[in-house]
């Protein structure tokens, strides 16, 4: 199954597929799986489920890539609304978001300052109503802008996140780096399709770099969270926070919408603080093409929702 995930990522990149693809309502069984819905209240009505259920959220409005200043704004907009809408709810010490810089600025014209100055705009209005932002990681040719500036953007928003993607190389020193006072950091395994030189491509050499990470995380004095569905990975890491003598509420643990629901629940029913992180919004291909590539079982349910449609 794994050697599927690089023909999958491939496939996804064809204009025809993408067409014949979006076409599906994201009412469809594996959209409707993996996406809270389009609309802002979509966001706030899975976040309120979620955290009636013990848990809490970070929440994505989906878009990446993004080459039209219009839409970059309209993200920036997208953001602005949900925090307005999460604060009105009551729900926003309870949802984070989540931001890739790509879908606000970060491919047009002097994109890392527009990115930087639409990124402070979010974390000012997350910071408004009591919550933070985590900057999503995207291909490797972006680590080091988007490392830059998660660095301007902690000078003034000290909570700002960001997540290290343990498939690369360099992550291991990244997360050395990163682990230090009131730094939060996601460590996920990492969901493109990356160039051998620079990232590890057998299971296992990902496997051993997330737990090499996870140590250096848990050795240092910030605030790691712990993304990964791994059953393997997540043993592993309760492990390690026993050994570290960290205490519960000094780590999170992180998994997708959709995913692994159970397990979310079962670990925030030991007491483990778990954040579910829930996509909404019509730009939902990109991502859903990587959670198949990630898990191609899902093929013939995926399949079956694009044929049932015609
Ligand atoms: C909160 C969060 C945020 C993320 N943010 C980013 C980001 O910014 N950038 C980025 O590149 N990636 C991101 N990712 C994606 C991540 O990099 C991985 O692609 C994704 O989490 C799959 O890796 P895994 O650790 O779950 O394990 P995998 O290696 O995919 O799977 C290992 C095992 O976990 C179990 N498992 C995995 N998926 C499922 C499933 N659907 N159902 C049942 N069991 C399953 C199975 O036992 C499987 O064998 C994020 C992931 C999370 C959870």
């Amino acid at each position: 199954m794994a050697l599927l995930r690089r023909p999958i990522l491939m496939l996804a990149r064809s204009g025809r597929v993408k067409e014949m693809v979006t076409t599906m309502p994201v009412s469809a069984g594996i959209v409707r799986r993996y996406v809270a819905g389009e609309r802002t209240a979509d966001a706030v009505r899975a976040t309120r489920e979620l955290v009636d259920a013990g848990l809490t959220t970070s929440i994505d409005y989906l878009g990446e890539d993004t080459t039209d200043e219009k839409r970059a704004e309209a993200t920036v907009g997208a953001y602005l609304e949900l925090l307005q809408a999460l604060h009105d709810a009551g729900l926003a010490t309870s949802a984070e978001v989540s931001v890739k810089l790509s879908a606000i600025g970060q491919y047009l014209p002097g994109g890392d300052r527009v990115a930087l100055e639409n990124a402070r705009r979010i974390c000012r209005a997350a910071g408004n109503v009591g919550t933070t932002v985590t900057l999503d990681m995207e291909d490797h040719t972006t680590t080091d802008a988007t490392l830059h500036t998660l660095r301007e953007l902690r000078q003034d928003f000290p909570g700002t996140g960001a997540v290290l993607q343990a498939y690369l190389r360099r992550t291991e020193a990244d997360c050395r780096r990163l682990a230090t006072e009131g730094s939060r950091v996601r460590l996920c395994k990492g969901a493109y399709d990356e160039p051998e030189d620079v990232a590890f491509t057998d299971r296992v050499d990902v496997d051993r770099s997330y737990v090499r990470c996870l140590k250096a995380l848990l050795a240092g004095d910030g605030y790691p969270m712990i993304a990964t569905h791994d059953p393997r990975m997540i043993a592993i890491a309760q492990h390690l926070v026993d050994e570290s003598g960290r205490e519960r509420g000094s780590y999170e643990f992180q998994m997708l919408y959709g995913t692994r629901p159970e397990e979310q629940r079962r670990l925030a029913g030991l007491g483990e603080r778990m954040r579910v992180y829930v996509p909404y919004g019509e730009e939902w291909y990109g991502y859903l093409m990587r959670r198949l590539a990630e898990r191609p079982q899902n093929l013939s349910f995926f399949l079956r929702s694009l044929l049932s449609q015609k």
